[in-house]
Formats: structure tokens, C-alpha cells, sequence
């Protein structure tokens, strides 16, 4: 991967020294909504190694913003996990729960810029307006949001405020591309890409039971903390459009990343709690030993010690 690019002309990439050279920073991220499995294996030892291989750090970070899907006691099994692996992070690792002040200055900040605004739909609401538009566009989570209440008058979001209706706050993401014009961004295997907000269409930043969006934690924090490089995996390839224009929007810099290959079984299916993968914790109990994994991961090469 090459060195961080800076969000502007002139402006520094984070990290970087006074001698110029960015001091590596990668971390791994993951949402304790399962036990973890050998993609999440994968992804946090590619971290580790490449902060490793550049004379950098590793950082853990535990993404546990959605408090209906997150469970707290399963954090004690990623550090289990992680150790098990033989990795090393720093401490104390940041829980984003414990942060949520800092997303949502971001948000005031995003708001008085003129690009949020409230959105009164529910699920079913969407459903029934793409169902009914029949060519509604689609991104790669599938149908976009229609805009149902993109173009409420002031008066009308502030009467459905007052009535106590719940409330999501969209990113208004035509006009948050206007503001920072064309943007781009690094991937290490796919080379400069152009942003392309718009394909994600007018994303969520923050609901009710959740004041912010993995979105918007994930790019302040990644900003907060100095990450320079971003490794994850391809399915959140897409997501990096959204980041990168909240980047801009925020004044924050932007890494450098690498998407990588999603882990399969033998019959092709990605890795997954919901297909069924067994955990870590699982092949442990059947003997499998780190380097096993290794093995299984193409790793053994450069990780054995
Ligand atoms: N927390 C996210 C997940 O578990 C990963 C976030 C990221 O690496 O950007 O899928």
C-alpha cells in the first residue's frame, strides 16, 4: 500500500513525521454481534502484519454503537480470539458506546452545514414507494432511499417532530457533493477511485435508539484515533464512497486502504455468522491450533514466529 493520501493540497496526511514519512496505524474493528470467525481472523491479522512489516502500530477498536444488536459479554471472547491468535494491541481499546459525544458534534457539525435532514419513513413506508415506482434506483445494499422526505417543507418536518413521530437524520448526499466537489481515494488492489456517494444514495447518520451510523463512527474514529491504513474487507468496498465524502466534509484526513478478498467454505459461501461459519472459538474446541489457521488463511509464511 502507499502512504496515506492527504484531504487536501497541503494538508498533511495524519501521522505523518517531521521527516515526512507516515508512521503506520491500522486497526481492527469488529461489532460484537457474534463470536468471531476466520474472515474477522483474517482481516485483523492482515492489520496486525502490516503494521508489523512498516514499524507501526495495531489497534483494537470495538464497534458496539447498535445497542439492539450488540452484546457487551461478547467482547471478553474477542480479546480471547485475538490473544489466541498471538496478536498484540494497544490499550485501552476504545468501545464506541463510550464515545457517542464525539459523533454527535459531528453531526451538529453536518447539520448546520444544511445536509441533514429528518426522515420520517419506516421500513415499510420504503418498500411500498420503490414497489411503487417500479424503477427504483439501487445501490449495492439494494433500492436507494426514495426521498420521501427529502422535500417536506421546514414547517411540516417541524410539525412531525413536535408530534413525537421517530425520526431518522439522512445524509442529503447530492448537496454534500456539491459542497466538496469531485473526490477521490486509494485502494491498494484497485488503485485511485473516484468517490461515488451517490450510489449509497442518502445513507442514514443517526436514529433515535442509535445517535449515530457506522458510518459516521467509523469515519470519525478513524480520523480521531490517526489511522493510516484501512485494510477491511471488500463488502465494505462501497461504503468507503460514503466515508470518503464525510471526510471532506469534516476536514478529516483520508487513509490509505486496502479491501480484501472475502473468505469462503468449499462450497463457495462467504464466511458469515448467519451462514452458519463456525467461530474461532468452535475450530478451537476442535483442536485447531493457531497455526491451523494460519494455514487455512495463506498466512503461515509471513506470520510464523
Ligand atoms: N465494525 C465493522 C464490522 O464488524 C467493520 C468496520 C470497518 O472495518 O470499517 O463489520
Amino acid at each position: 500500500m502507499s502512504a496515506p493520501t492527504a484531504s487536501a493540497p497541503g494538508t498533511p496526511p495524519h501521522g505523518t513525521s517531521p521527516h515526512g514519512t507516515a508512521s503506520v496505524l491500522t486497526r481492527f474493528a469488529p461489532s460484537p454481534t457474534g463470536r468471531l470467525h476466520l474472515g474477522h481472523a483474517y482481516s485483523a491479522l492482515l492489520n496486525a502484519r502490516f503494521a508489523e512489516q512498516h514499524g507501526g502500530r495495531f489497534l483494537l477498536r470495538i464497534e458496539d454503537i447498535d445497542g439492539t444488536r450488540c452484546r457487551p459479554e461478547l467482547i471478553e471472547g474477542i480479546f480471547e480470539d485475538l490473544d489466541w491468535l498471538g496478536l498484540n494491541w494497544e490499550t485501552p481499546v476504545r468501545r464506541q458506546s463510550e464515545h457517542m459525544a464525539d459523533y454527535s458534534a459531528a453531526l451538529d457539525r453536518l447539520s448546520a452545514m444544511g445536509l441533514l435532514y429528518p426522515c420520517f419513513c419506516t421500513r415499510k413506508d420504503i418498500a411500498a414507494e420503490v414497489a411503487r415506482s417500479g424503477a427504483a434506483p439501487h445501490g449495492p445494499d439494494g433500492p436507494l432511499y426514495p426521498g420521501l422526505c427529502k422535500h417536506l417543507s421546514e414547517d411540516e418536518r417541524q410539525a412531525r417532530i413536535r408530534s413525537g413521530a421517530a425520526y431518522a437524520l439522512r445524509l442529503h448526499t447530492d448537496r454534500a457533493l456539491t459542497q466538496t466537489g469531485p473526490l477521490v481515494w486509494h485502494d491498494a488492489q484497485a488503485g485511485e477511485i473516484t468517490a461515488d456517494p451517490l450510489s449509497l444514495g442518502d445513507v442514514v447518520l443517526a436514529r433515535k435508539e442509535t445517535p449515530t451510523s457506522y458510518h459516521l463512527a467509523v469515519t470519525v474514529d478513524d480520523a480521531l484515533q490517526g489511522i493510516t491504513h484501512i485494510i477491511r474487507g471488500q463488502d465494505l468496498f462501497h461504503a468507503t464512497h460514503i466515508h470518503r465524502l464525510l471526510q471532506a466534509l469534516l476536514g478529516l484526513p483520508t487513509p490509505a486502504y486496502h479491501h480484501h478478498r472475502l473468505l469462503t467454505d468449499e462450497t463457495g459461501q462467504r464466511l458469515a455468522k448467519r451462514a452458519g461459519s463456525p467461530s474461532l472459538a468452535d475450530l478451537r474446541a476442535q483442536g485447531w491450533t493457531r497455526r491451523d489457521v494460519l494455514r487455512r488463511l495463506g498466512l503461515e509464511a509471513s506470520l510464523e514466529s
